[in-house]
């Protein structure tokens, strides 16, 4: 049986290793604005699709190549190892205003927290999940690109005072912030928690939080000019920079991790992590932690029924009540699940873990969430 701990701690720290480039790339384009078409031959680093929202950032190539396959969930590109890449631009000769919000999200950064002031910036440096140690690898390694995007930012927010959140026990910090420490127990590590920790309050209109891997995409824009096109990514204990759209498959066959049928392949962490359906499917934005579950190691989730028991209830940070939710969103009663708080989940997946019958919890509230965005009914 596999054994989960909760601690955030870091067992790796100083060394982020390259991959090998793959023969192709798939990326998932779902619910995005399509911009390459199929056949069309591409750069690295130009625009594939953009992001529905008003903040959103566009997604790039991360190689050079042609579109060989496109369809409504994903774009696949044919490596060709060449050059072929887009020019980059100078980031920071521009001012803050319109045009640099503009600019870093055509670079593919989420441009939400940059385009208004707020009195407080926090920036979570905490390890994201049990297992995934990247946020305090780039403290160690990367503080340069990082107080680059951190300058960057502020000047786009101008906060009054700016908070770096970090694991008690590690001496992290970067120039113009106050480190405040957090204990590493996840999920403390999730946003609204860090805000209440940081700040003592848990509904902070005048706040804004960041997470570490944000602000360094942001440094790293400002540094080369260039696109997001890759992501730094914790797998079996090693952190390595991996290209987007790389599928599992290349970094197993890479990494030399074997897989048998029934295993599970989960992108992301323990907790909140999703299970891939195919491993062809290729790393995303925002990807930082790759597992493979044996099979039989752990119980998989099924749609069984919720005998009551209360055990998500007690587990949620949130202090709502998943059962009940779940099920609202299991019937397609979404109206009723907003109704009973579904926009305070922050989607820690603590409920679904502690589900006595393994139902998939947070899988039904992202299901809900999902739908009422879609119908533009969320908030
Ligand atoms: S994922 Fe579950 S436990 Fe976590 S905040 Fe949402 S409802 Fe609560
Ligand atoms: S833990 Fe599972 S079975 Fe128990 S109340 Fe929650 S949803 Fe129902």
């Amino acid at each position: 049986m596999l054994k989960i701990h909760y601690s955030l701690e870091s067992d790796v720290l100083n060394i982020i290793n390259d991959i090998t480039a793959p023969s192709e790339i798939n990326i998932r384009v779902r619910n995005l604005v399509l911009k390459a078409k199929k056949g069309q031959s591409v750069a690295r680093g130009e625009i594939i699709a953009e992001h529905p929202s008003k903040f959103g950032g566009a997604y790039h190539a991360s190689a050079s190549g042609k579109a060989t396959k496109v369809n409504y969930h994903h774009l696949t590109i044919k490596c060709d190892c060449g050059e072929n890449s887009v020019e980059p631009v100078d980031v920071q000769s521009m001012g803050p205003g319109k045009d640099l919000l503009h600019t870093l999200q055509q670079l593919g950064i989420d441009i939400a927290p940059l385009s208004s002031h707020c009195d407080n910036l926090v920036i979570n440096g905490l390890n994201p999940e049990p297992g995934i140690f990247v946020a305090e690898l780039l403290l160690e390694c990367e503080k340069e690109i990082l107080e680059t995007g951190l300058r960057l930012a502020e000047s786009l927010i101008t906060p009054i005072h700016t908070m770096l959140a970090v694991a008690r026990g590690t001496s992290y910090s970067l120039s113009g912030t106050e480190s405040v420490s957090v204990k590493p127990k996840y999920p403390n590590s999730l946003n609204a928690l860090v805000i209440k920790a940081v700040t003592g309050n848990e509904f902070c209109d005048d706040t804004k939080i960041m997470s570490i891997m944000d602000v360094y995409n942001l440094g790293l824009a400002a540094k080369n000019g260039l696109p997001v096109t890759d992501t730094i990514m914790t797998i079996c204990g090693h952190n390595y920079r991996v290209p987007l759209g790389t599928p599992i498959r290349h970094l197993l066959n890479e990494l030399d991790i074997p897989v048998k049928s029934g295993d599970k392949a989960v992108l992301g962490g323990p907790f909140r992590g999703e299970a891939v359906y195919s491993l062809d499917e290729g790393v995303k934005k925002g990807d930082h932690g790759l597992f493979i579950i044996s099979a039989g190691e752990f119980p998989s989730v099924e749609d069984t029924t919720c005998i009551n028991c209360g055990e998500c209830v007690l587990s949620c940070p949130a202090r709502i009540l998943p059962n009940l939710i779940s099920r609202y969103a299991e019937y397609e009663k979404f109206e009723m699940a907003k109704k009973y708080d579904l926009d305070s989940c922050f989607e820690c997946g603590l409920c679904s873990f502690n589900c006595t019958v393994r139902r998939p919890i947070l899988q039904y509230i992202r299901f809900a969430k999902d739908q009422l965005r879609v119908s533009g009914k969320a908030e």
